[in-house]
């Protein structure tokens, strides 16, 4: 279906649907790096029912679509998205006790308001996500982590829905020793959506709770360029070399080195930082250049921690 149509597709969906439908969409305005082109279709279900309605308008349209979080891990190609671009925001935000030790987390649920909570109730276990601030959806996808520990070390069970298939139903993975290594899940298709993820937690006292979390704050602000935008760190640590990423990028020499307005930040090496209007093919030339350098130079393998909406 050419782009006319599918607008006009989700046109005629728009009177039934709660949520949002925007076209030519800045994709810029929904991602944490503020670059990027416009999606076709962007829609923001409020509801189950719209999400239903999302399902059927793919089905229909055989459309071409991408599912965005908080948008904190991604970089979107200057020339934006040809298709639908389904943003989940507004749709399953609980956060419960399913039952004691056991939280229900809604997909769209904040990093930040999920520690809040921790640290309010006396939650413990779940302080090595301090500062991620993606949500419980995009957690799950790039099992996010810190030194501390990552989302797998937490993680029971993720309800889904499979946005290709021809029934609009919600299936559960059980979490297993299989289920995640780092930086990637290895359950989940690029076509399905994570409505839910259930988690294990302790109990302590929330001073100390808190008092962890305020510390692990205070790090981040102390040794990341938290005033720019960017994606976190752009490359996962190389393992098998011994060496962190960043380590690897200062090897190289290249800490600080800019492509137009993208640089490879001066305070943490291994982000790559806006200076303001910089393009995705800007912070792309970092990436290609970090990564040829690296194997020529070092024999040492990049790989890519940011998604691209290309
Ligand atoms: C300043 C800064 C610091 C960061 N620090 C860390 C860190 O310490 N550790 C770390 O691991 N990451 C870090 N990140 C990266 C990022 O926050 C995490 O990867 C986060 O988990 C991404 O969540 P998101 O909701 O923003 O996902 P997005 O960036 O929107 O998407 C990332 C991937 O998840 C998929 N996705 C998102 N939601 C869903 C869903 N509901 N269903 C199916 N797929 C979905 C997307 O399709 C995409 O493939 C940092 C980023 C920034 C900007």
């Amino acid at each position: 279906m050419n782009t006319k149509d599918l607008k006009s597709f989700f046109e005629s969906i728009r009177p039934d649907f709660s949520g949002q439908i925007e076209f030519d969409a800045p994709l810029a305005k929904a991602t944490y790096y503020q670059i990027g082109g416009s999606a076709d279709v962007l829609v923001t279900p409020k509801t189950q029912e719209d999400l239903q309605k999302i399902h059927q308008a793919l089905h229909v349209t055989g459309s071409r679509f991408f599912i965005l979080g908080w948008g904190s891990n991604l970089l979107v190609s200057d020339d934006g998205f040809r298709g639908v671009v389904i943003r989940m925001k507004h749709l399953f935000q609980e956060i419960e006790i399913k039952e004691e030790g056991l939280l229900r987390l809604g997909a769209s649920v904040g990093g930040s308001s999920l520690l809040r909570r921790a640290q309010r109730e006396g939650w413990s276990g779940l302080s090595a996500l301090t500062g991620i601030p993606g949500s419980v959806g995009g957690m799950v996808t790039m099992n996010a982590g810190t030194h501390l520990g990552e989302f797998k070390d937490v993680a029971v069970s993720v309800d889904y829905i499979d946005l290709r298939s021809n029934h609009f139903e919600i299936e559960r993975h059980r979490v297993g020793g299989n289920s995640f290594s780092y930086r990637k899940n290895h359950f989940l298709t690029e076509d399905q959506l994570v409505t839910h993820a259930e988690v294990r937690f302790g109990r302590d006292d929330p001073k100390k709770i808190e008092a962890e979390i305020n510390h692990l704050y205070t790090r981040r602000k102390e040794t990341q360029p938290v005033d720019f935008p960017s994606c976190g760190s752009v490359f996962m640590n190389p393992k098998s070399s011994g060496l962190h990423a960043w380590q690897v990028i200062d090897r190289l020499k290249l800490r600080g080195h800019r492509i137009g307005n993208a640089q490879f930040a001066e305070k943490h090496s291994n982000f790559i930082i806006n200076l303001g209007g910089a393009r995705a093919v800007d912070v792309k030339g970092l990436i290609d250049l970090a990564k040829s350098r690296a194997l020529n130079e070092l024999n040492v393998e990049l790989h890519e921690e940011v998604r691209y909406i290309t």
